[in-house]
């Protein structure tokens, strides 16, 4: 439904779930967008904390100026479990029609998003996506921002550990951020030329875990020997997050029990997260704040800005939450392809 745009006066922006490297170059786009419209543009602080508790500061161009290259958020990030509640909400829209703001500006991942659209049911005012989160898994946009900077940071690091497992002859089991999807796991062992990509993309989960696992690790022994047994040299698997039982180290104790094959764990962690922002998120945010500001001028709600093919285009929110945009089945292809021209060449 569009609106009257004499009626916009006054947007408000949040940061929220897990931050990304690029929101500080949004919300800085967003407000500079926001006052060439003569809008004017508050911050809420700690996601939807922020909105709940009605903690929030005015935002003008001195506030943004020289916070393109800053990793994090100045309006700092948080989950909100009570954001979930009918409480939440209503307390959340009471802080929105007290402080008279006309539209609202989350960048987030799809929870935040999902928070966005039970907002919507309560308030009447605009609602406007922008997806900022490491892990990509966002449908309907290529790319989410931060995810370049955290597989960037990630291939820097793992670049490091191949040195001196190479050096060593170790072999190196490294767990990746990417909550439920395997965006970041993919793109970060094929730039890396990992051994072994274990994801949820090529790990089949509608059987039993316990046999696929065990069937999983019988493969993985056997392979590894193989490896080390036609060249002595470091050997790299990448693992996603929250794929396997316990996660990188139980991994590395199930190889060591069942095949006496040593491996050192490397939980990567909270390092994807940080940093400052490559060119293409800082970019792509500024494209997206930009856009965010024009769509509500425009009169668009219930809407994420999002980027297909080098173009700026808008998606509804609950397109974007459906989790059906996996990694694309040619990079699974490729790491397969790769792995077996490298078995031909070793045998
Ligand atoms: P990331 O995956 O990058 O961490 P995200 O936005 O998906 O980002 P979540 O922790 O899933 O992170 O969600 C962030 C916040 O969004 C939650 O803490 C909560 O405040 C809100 N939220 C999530 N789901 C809902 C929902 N169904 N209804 C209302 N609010 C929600």
């Amino acid at each position: 439904m569009q609106k009257n745009i004499q009626t916009v006066k006054k947007i408000a922006i949040l940061t929220s779930g897990g931050d990304a490297p690029g929101m500080n170059a949004a919300i800085r786009a967003i407000v500079i967008a926001a006052q060439h419209y003569h809008l004017e543009v508050v911050g809420f602080y700690a996601g939807y904390n922020g909105l709940i508790d009605d903690v929030s500061t005015p935002l003008g161009l001195t506030d943004v100026s020289h916070i393109i290259h800053r990793g994090g958020t100045i309006l700092k990030s948080a989950r909100c479990p009570a954001m979930e509640t009918t409480l939440g909400i209503e307390q959340a829209t009471s802080t929105l029609l007290k402080a008279q703001v006309d539209a609202l500006i989350v960048i987030g991942g799809d929870g935040s998003f999902a928070g966005l659209m039970a907002l919507q049911k309560q308030w009447s005012g605009q609602v406007i996506g922008i997806p900022g989160t490491i892990d990509n898994d966002i449908d309907g946009t290529d790319f989410t921002i931060g995810f370049s900077t955290a597989i960037n940071t990630a291939i820097e690091a793992i670049d490091k550990i191949r040195d001196t497992a190479e050096a060593f002859e170790r072999i190196f089991i490294i767990e990746l951020m990417g909550r439920h999807s395997g965006h970041i796991a993919f793109n970060v062992g094929i730039a890396c030329a990992a051994e072994q990509i274990i994801s949820f993309e090529n790990f089949v989960s509608n059987r039993n875990t316990n046999h696929h696992e065990a069937d999983k690790l019988k493969t993985l022994a056997k392979e590894i020997k193989q490896a080390q047994a036609n060249r002595h040299a470091s050997y790299i698997i990448v693992l996603a997050e929250n794929l396997w039982r316990g996660g990188a180290s139980a991994l590395a104790q199930q190889l060591q029990t069942i095949a006496e094959i040593d491996c050192t764990p490397c939980i990567l962690g909270h390092i994807q997260r940080g940093g400052s922002p490559v060119a293409k998120d800082r970019i792509l945010a500024t494209k997206m704040g930009v856009a965010a500001v024009q769509a509500i001028i425009s009169g668009q709600s219930n809407i994420m800005i999002a980027e297909q093919s080098n173009n700026i285009v808008h998606v509804a929110l609950s397109t974007a939450i459906m989790h059906q945009q996996g990694v694309s089945e040619s990079l699974v292809q490729a790491q397969d392809n790769i792995l077996a021209l490298t078995a031909q060449h070793l045998s």
